[in-house]
């Protein structure tokens, strides 16, 4: 089980040493490493083809549009979109939420509607709902977390009627590693008409995904957790749904005609992309795809499941260390956040860093599951298709190391 699931090779990062040691690099769920095709698909835009994209004639501006275009094709085949006008190009998961947030701010959402979402989300969804909800009037709701880290379903069912306009829900929790049953979810949501987004920042990069399946009708994720670069995200929305909803930003490439007086649309989904889009980060995009598709996202899956059970055994045996979300043996997304008897989290990733061990600590934009968890804090270890057991190893080995001696 020792092998990774992507050649390493592929990324010279991971040869790299930090205060003379091998990095481990185990913050994966913050951002992954980019492999060598997504690099290559970056800069050979820049060197062979770099132009504004739908406006120019000329041959580069040409091979920039069709590439561009074709990514979003990419991106639909990947998630089981209809086409290329279900898939926006963002900045990252938070700007697709917002986009949603603000557009339904102006339609659906009123006082005499509600929004329900979940005690587990990151701020990127749970601070927009909460700014919608106060513009607007809107009620909000939270299903609860249990003990074991998944979502209340009693109290799902309860608090989702027919005032819902909409259930916003992450897929995979950052934090506990929760895989949420979104289809089941979804289908309490339409009883009462209302519409779901998913945000699917965790689950998209590590396991096959595909909207129907999920029967989402929004589906928000990021490239640079996925292998792909900073500077791009997605906002996957049915074609009928992002027909209806008014543009969230205006300006150039949005608009089909103008006058002094008004201005119209421009087909889905360039009406959702105003100004220039992030043309070589879309294009890398669809190379991580590519990237991610050939190792097979049941592999992947599969991969970060074993590691995340190893991890999570392995941490589990040690006395002082309390470990998050669902227990042993549940199918988890790799990743696992625990708290070592007493010491700071951000005392113990420092020591963990001068070892070269990269993990992330504190509250992982997710205060209020940390309230709900009763600590202020945790200690997150994220894994990807290039980590290893041996890296679990040392980073235990580590924890070892800084755990309080008894006498
Ligand atoms: N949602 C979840 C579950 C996340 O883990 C993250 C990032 O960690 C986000 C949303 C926000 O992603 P981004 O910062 O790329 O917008």
């Amino acid at each position: 089980m020792d092998s990774p699931a992507a050649p390493r090779g592929d990324y010279p990062v991971l040869g790299r040493d930090v205060d003379g040691h091998p990095l481990v690099y185990l913050d994966n769920a913050a951002t992954t490493q980019t492999p060598a095709q997504v690099r290559e698909a970056h800069d050979e835009f820049y060197r062979r083809y770099n132009a504004n994209v739908h406006r120019g004639i000329h041959t580069l501006s040409h091979e920039a549009s069709m590439a561009y275009e074709r990514a979003h094709d990419r991106v639909a085949a990947f998630v089981g979109a209809a086409g290329r006008e279900e898939i926006v190009f963002t900045k990252n998961t938070t700007e697709a939420i917002n986009i949603v947030a603000h557009s339904l701010g102006e339609t659906v959402l009123d006082e005499d509607a509600t929004i329900v979402t979940t005690e587990m989300e990151h701020h990127a969804s749970l601070v927009t709902w909460q700014q919608i909800a106060e513009r607007t009037g809107a009620g909000i709701e939270f299903i609860r977390v249990t003990d074991n880290g998944h979502l209340d379903m009693d109290h799902a069912r309860a608090v989702i009627d027919d005032s819902t306009a909409l259930l916003s829900v992450v897929h995979v929790s950052n934090v506990l590693g929760t895989v949420n049953p979104v289809a089941e979810l979804a289908a309490l949501a339409h009883d009462h008409d209302a519409s779901v987004l998913v945000d699917g920042a965790q689950s998209v990069p590590n396991r096959p995904v595909d909207v129907s399946a999920l029967d989402a009708d929004f589906l928000a994720f990021s490239g640079h957790k996925m292998a792909g670069p900073t500077g791009i995200g997605v906002l996957y929305g049915s074609a009928h749904l992002l027909e209806e909803l008014p543009p969230f930003l205006f300006g150039g490439e949005m608009i089909q005609n103008v006058t002094l007086s008004e201005s119209s649309w421009n087909e889905l989904p360039w009406k959702f992309e105003a100004g220039t889009p992030p043309i070589a980060e879309g294009i890398a995009l669809a190379a991580a795809v590519d990237y991610l598709e050939e190792i097979g996202m049941e592999t992947i899956q599969a991969h970060e499941n074993e590691l995340a059970q190893y991890a999570l055994e392995r941490l589990e045996a040690r006395p002082n260390v309390e470990t998050y979300g669902p227990p042993p043996g549940v199918d988890r997304a790799g990743l696992v956040s625990f708290n070592v008897g007493d010491v700071h989290g951000h005392d113990l990733s420092s020591i963990l860093n001068d070892r070269g061990i990269a993990v992330r600590a504190g509250d992982h934009c997710t205060q209020p599951l940390h309230d709900v968890l009763d600590v202020p804090g945790s200690v997150r270890a994220s894994f990807y298709v290039y980590n290893t057991t041996a890296e679990i190893d040392r980073l235990l080995d580590a924890i070892e190391d800084a755990e309080p001696k008894r006498d």
